[in-house]
């Protein structure tokens, strides 16, 4: 039998006692020992904070977002042992495929968003600069920078894989060294991979460490700079969240608990309608998928009174086609849940879910499981459940069955249907099927402070839609109270947990050095050579080019009108443009403005400009008439470099001014700029 290790200080710990068993969730076997005594958990924090921490700071946004990558590839190189070892938790391919593939897809997504929407920097400048005095010469501007302790994730068993990886990417992303535990039934998978990760030699030292068993006293000695991410029971959770030393320390504690989503079916889904077919789908998927043990599951199907016979009729033809058993044979489609020990506690709630719900489809009791023994596995049936007034007292608000059981709940309202929602008292997902969008806008209105994520399904979106129950690294997982209020992921939101914000305040130039990104009113490098004809690598942040004046006349609008087509009045009529209350007279087109100043700055000859990609920001602040003298200033404003591509992305601060220096518009312009070290490499 396996003996799990523990990773601490660049080691491997065997513990020579106070072992537990893990058991294969289809036989009932043991499969492995577990136990974390010995760890050394101060001196594992310590390693974290100094070495770990050190590597990590060393690197900016990019060079770890790629390190993410290379990561993630190695772990697809190796899924197959991964895919082997997760049958023993009960799983199918499916199940595993979200488990180790939805896992490996978060790092891919993460290195994606670090490269492209954080800097090739160390600090991440979160927002606009604040204009906070009266000339400009003091700004605000908010920063992050990462925290200087470790994050400690404390996963459930129902996804050993992906529960590392959506944490751990944010986590390194930020520059946070971590510390895994894995739930124990589960762990050996878990300690699979991460064991594979420490074989890639991808991530610095001290990066990241493991305990196979308790923390001990670990959380006892965090302290400010250090994390906390859980996702657990809400018991469990609450009790670790409320011990002395992390509201003492204020340590940053994320939960993500148990949560009693719901499903509404809206009253125009009839058994005729696509939405209808799609609902019934959804429900069975949610049921049976890991065994209904997602902290994501559809627990609650709120559907219209009048629809709930069909329903659940369509349900439980769904439920009959439902194979259960050992998932090695290929016509098993729904396994065994992780334990004994969680069939036994399922088996418990739904007893209590049945005091005042009528059971519909299912036998709590007793399974024939194909190619397995019933009695060996952790085999639960699905149970589709009734309650018949869930506005009164219905445990179906209250208590998680972590399994294959849903209840369903009639409404006569969409009135009564937002307010079954919200007894939910908070959750991680609800979902809305339906094709009358006033009828999901109004549900939406109701319910959505209740919840993390919203997926709301119809014909137009529902082959495409990622269904009800998967959380996805771009957009946030977590939930308002029951559902623990934390958030995790949702993209770069996600990587700021394991950073602080700051808001700096000083002068422009102070604030520009700090950010390395352009501020309004820092001084400015005049360039002595056209910044077009410099390389990515010869372009400095604050480099500026004024332009000679050129002097619109009647003649270029009345030109660019008949190019464009573009003859609104205030453009070609005198009297007309004056009417207007924001006009003199007849006023220039503003797109002929920023035609018109490229060609002030732009450089005909090839050159180390590849291209321009676009503007933001583009504002028109004043009016400009026949006989206005335009200047242009362009500085470069903000660089990011494309990493083994050859180029980089060149942001530039664009003012157009007239002969009052007053700005008439002013934009960024993105271009993509050679490297003079590098050849180009093609996307
Ligand atoms: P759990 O018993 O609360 O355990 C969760 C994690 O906490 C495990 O790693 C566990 O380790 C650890 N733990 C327990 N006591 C601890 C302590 N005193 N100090 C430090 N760590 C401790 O929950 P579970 O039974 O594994 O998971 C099922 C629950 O998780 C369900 O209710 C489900 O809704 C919820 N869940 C939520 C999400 C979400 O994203 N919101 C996702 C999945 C699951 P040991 O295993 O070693 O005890």
């Amino acid at each position: 039998m396996k003996l799990l290790q523990s990773y601490a200080k660049g080691q491997w710990h065997t513990a020579t006692e106070g072992f537990k068993l893990c058991h294969h969730a289809i036989t009932g076997q043991p499969v492995a020992q577990i136990s974390s005594t010995g760890l050394d958990f101060s001196g594992m924090l310590d390693f974290g904070r100094s070495i770990g921490h050190k590597h990590l700071q060393k690197m900016t946004f990019h060079e770890r977002a790629l390190m993410l990558k290379e990561l993630a590839l190695y772990l697809l190189e190796k899924k197959k042992d991964f895919y082997a070892l997760s049958q023993a938790t009960g799983a199918t391919q499916l199940d595993s495929w979200i488990d180790i593939e939805g896992g490996i897809g978060t790092l891919f997504v993460y290195s994606g968003k670090g490269r492209r929407e954080m800097p090739d920097h160390h600090i991440y400048v979160d927002g606009a600069p604040e204009h906070i005095s009266k000339n400009g010469t003091f700004l605000g501007q908010h920063i992050c920078t990462s925290l200087k302790g470790v994050a400690i994730h404390i996963n459930a068993f129902n996804f050993p894989c992906w529960g590392m990886l959506e944490k751990l990417a944010p986590a390194i992303l930020a520059g946070m060294p971590i510390i895994v535990k894995p739930a124990s039934d589960t762990a050996y998978l878990t300690e699979l991979m991460f064991r594979a990760i420490i074989q890639s030699d991808i991530l610095p030292p001290g990066a990241v460490q493991l305990v196979c068993g308790s923390t001990g006293e670990l959380l006892d000695l965090l302290d400010c700079q250090d994390v906390v991410a859980f996702t657990g029971s809400a018991s469990t959770g609450q009790y670790l969240k409320s011990k002395k030393n992390i509201t003492e320390n204020a340590v940053r504690f994320t939960m993500e608990a148990d949560s009693l989503n719901c499903s509404i079916l809206t009253p125009d889904a009839t058994p005729e309608t696509p939405e209808f077919d799609y609902y019934v789908k959804e429900v069975v998927k949610e049921m049976t998928v890991k065994s209904g043990q997602k902290c994501t599951a559809i627990r609650r199907a709120i559907v219209p009174a009048e629809l709930l016979d069909p329903v659940s009729e369509a349900i439980c033809a769904r439920l009959t086609k439902v194979t259960v058993g050992d998932p090695a044979n290929e016509q098993v489609r729904m396994g065994a849940l992780a334990s004994k020990a969680q069939q036994q506690e399922v088996r418990e709630r739904v007893s209590q879910l049945r005091k005042t719900s009528e059971l519909v489809f299912g036998n709590p009791e007793h399974i024939q499981a194909i190619d397995a023994n019933d009695q060996d596995g952790a085999f639960v049936s699905p149970i589709l459940l009734c309650n018949h007034r869930p506005s009164d007292d219905c445990p179906a608000h209250d208590i998680e069955a972590f399994g294959p059981v849903t209840t369903l709940m009639p409404y006569y309202s969409l009135d009564e249907a937002a307010q079954l929602a919200n007894r939910g008292q908070g959750s991680l997902v609800g979902s809305v099927f339906g094709y009358n969008d006033d009828h999901v806008a109004d549900l939406v209105t109701q319910i959505a402070s209740f919840h993390g994520r919203m997926v709301l399904i119809n014909r137009d979106s529902a082959k495409e839609s990622s269904g009800h129950g998967s959380p996805l690294p771009h957009l946030v997982h977590g939930g308002p109270g029951r559902a623990g209020g934390g958030e995790e992921m949702g993209g770069i939101r996600g990587v700021k947990h394991y950073m602080q914000r700051t808001a700096l305040q000083g002068s422009p130039t102070t604030l520009m050095r700090i950010t390395e990104k352009y501020m309004p009113k820092a001084q400015t490098l005049p360039a002595i050579k056209h910044p077009f004809k410099m390389y990515f690598e010869e372009l400095k942040v604050g480099l500026t080019l004024v332009s000679e004046k050129r002097t619109i006349t009647l003649e270029d609008i009345e030109r660019f009108a008949d190019l464009s087509g573009d003859r609104f009045y205030a453009h070609m009529d005198e009297e007309a443009a004056a009417r207007n209350p924001f006009f003199d007279g007849r006023v220039a087109h503003g797109y002929f403005l920023v035609s018109m100043a490229a060609g002030l700055f732009v450089v005909p000859e090839e050159g180390p400009v590849l291209a321009n990609y676009g503007l933001d920001d583009l504002r028109f602040t004043e009016p400009v008439y026949p006989g206005d003298d335009i200047t242009v200033q362009l500085t470069c404003k903000q660089k990011s470099y494309r990493r083994g591509k050859g180029y980089g992305e060149v942001r530039w601060d664009l003012q157009a001014s007239n002969q009052n220096d007053e700005v008439v518009a002013a934009y960024d312009i993105l271009t993509l700029v050679a490297s003079n070290t590098e050849p180009f490499i093609e996307d």
